[in-house]
């Protein structure tokens, strides 16, 4: 193999040929997930009036304590009332509008209604629990940026402010195919020499989270004429991801096919572990990514390369990884050469995040990889991490 490009390289690689794709206008009801094209700006003031934060009495904070006869009745939704009668109170709904005069609100449970008067025994201060108009956020002002991704927060925030569509990055097309003579989909009888085929639904996994539109293609045989067919396919999406056949042996074909097809590869081989015969190019403005076929090896290589990829083509203001920091619970020796990727199992005590490794850190245990919820990040170097010592993280 080559010299192997680090980690931080290869990501550098990759995002700087990561251009966000065009953008469309989308309905807010099919817009969680989206990420923000076109700042979304508020059609109105919010709250787009005065209004009650109590159920309770809107009266002139200077008039009390005292009795004041009840002149108005304001539930939610009722049209402006006008102003208050000096020396009156008007009973009011939370989120009703305040009247004007009012400057205060009393909430119910602190005064006595009976024969059409409320008496408040304590004097109430001004502007409490009233929510001035604007106080969230001023018309034409923005809601969410661009490069924010859609959450529930943010569909709330659109909704209140009346946005009903917004412009959002397309989401990328990506295919994903398989490589590899042995390989049996799950409800098929394996015969000799035989496994299951399990990296298509993993990376297709990731890359839907990731946002992405996936399309499977079918297992390729190790043959050039199967891949040639399946490499030219996948060649239509904005991204292609295979698995398998990037390694040194004689039935590694993706990287020769994929050259043959036009494809520029841009690296094969990072310093990673594992993952390390990871291949990256470009066809026109496709991606190309070739991850190894060892099952752990192909789920770490589309969480910690393909998936910042694909932020970046959905135009997200940060696409890198969003590693956490936790402590790790046992030593771990670190590997000169190469980064590795730790399947760990995270507990939290009262002060952090703790990672204890789960036993079989093999690349082929993906049913080991199943048991952790973190990817424990091991930077290449002398000596070990010791017990309790801080380690960056990604949520698996
Ligand atoms: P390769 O990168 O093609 O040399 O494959 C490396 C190892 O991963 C071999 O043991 C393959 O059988 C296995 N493998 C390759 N592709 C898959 C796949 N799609 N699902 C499960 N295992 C695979
Ligand atoms: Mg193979």
């Amino acid at each position: 193999m080559p010299d192997l490009l680090s980690l931080e390289e290869a990501l550098a690689r990759i995002l700087e040929r990561s251009q966000p794709l065009s953008s469309e206008i989308v309905s807010l009801e099919n817009a969680v997930g989206r990420v923000v094209a076109e700042p979304g700006r508020a059609r109105a003031d919010l709250p787009p009036f005065p209004s009650s934060a109590m159920d309770g009495f809107a009266v002139r904070g200077a008039e009390t304590p005292g009795t004041l006869p009840i002149s108005l009745r304001i539930a939610a939704g009722t049209p402006f009332a006008g102003s208050l009668s000096p020396g009156t109170a008007s009973a009011i709904a939370t989120g009703g509008a305040v009247p004007e005069g009012a400057d205060t609100i009393v909430p119910v449970e602190q005064v006595v209604e009976e024969n059409g008067s409320v008496r408040i025994a304590q004097p109430a201060r001004a502007d409490a629990h009233i929510r001035p108009r604007g106080g969230d956020v001023r018309e034409g002002a923005v809601v969410v940026p661009a490069g924010v991704r859609i959450g529930p927060a943010q569909i709330g925030a659109l909704a209140a402010a009346g946005v009903a569509d917004i412009r959002c990055f397309r989401k990328p097309r990506v295919s994903v195919l398989a490589t590899g003579d042995e390989l049996r989909t799950p409800g098929e009888t394996l015969e000799p020499g035989q496994i299951f085929e399990s990296n298509r639904p993993t990376i297709a996994a990731v890359l839907e989270a990731s946002g992405a539109e996936v399309q499977l293609l079918p297992v390729v045989r190790d043959e050039e004429a199967a891949h040639r067919d399946a490499l030219a396919r996948g060649l239509a999406a904005d991204v292609l991801v295979s698995s398998g056949g990037v390694s040194m042996g004689p039935h590694d074909l993706v990287r020769r096919v994929a050259a043959e097809l036009g494809v520029e590869e841009i690296f094969w081989g990072v310093a990673v572990k594992p993952g390390k015969p990871l291949s990256f190019g470009v066809r026109n403005k496709t991606l190309v990514f070739g991850l190894p076929g060892n099952p752990v090896s192909a789920l770490v290589g589309a969480l910690v390369f393909v998936r910042p990829a694909l932020l970046a083509l959905q135009g997200l203001a940060d696409p890198r990884p969003r590693f956490q920091v936790g402590r790790v619970e046992t030593p771990l020796r670190r590997n000169e050469h190469r980064d590795e990727f730790i399947r760990a199992r995270r507990t939290v005590d009262d002060r952090s995040v703790l990672l204890e490794p789960v036993t079989g850190q093999e690349s082929h245990m993906i049913v080991r990889a199943a048991s952790a919820d973190a990817l424990v990040h091991v930077p290449r170097g002398v000596g070990e991490i010791a017990a309790g010592d801080a380690v960056r993280y990604l949520d698996l």
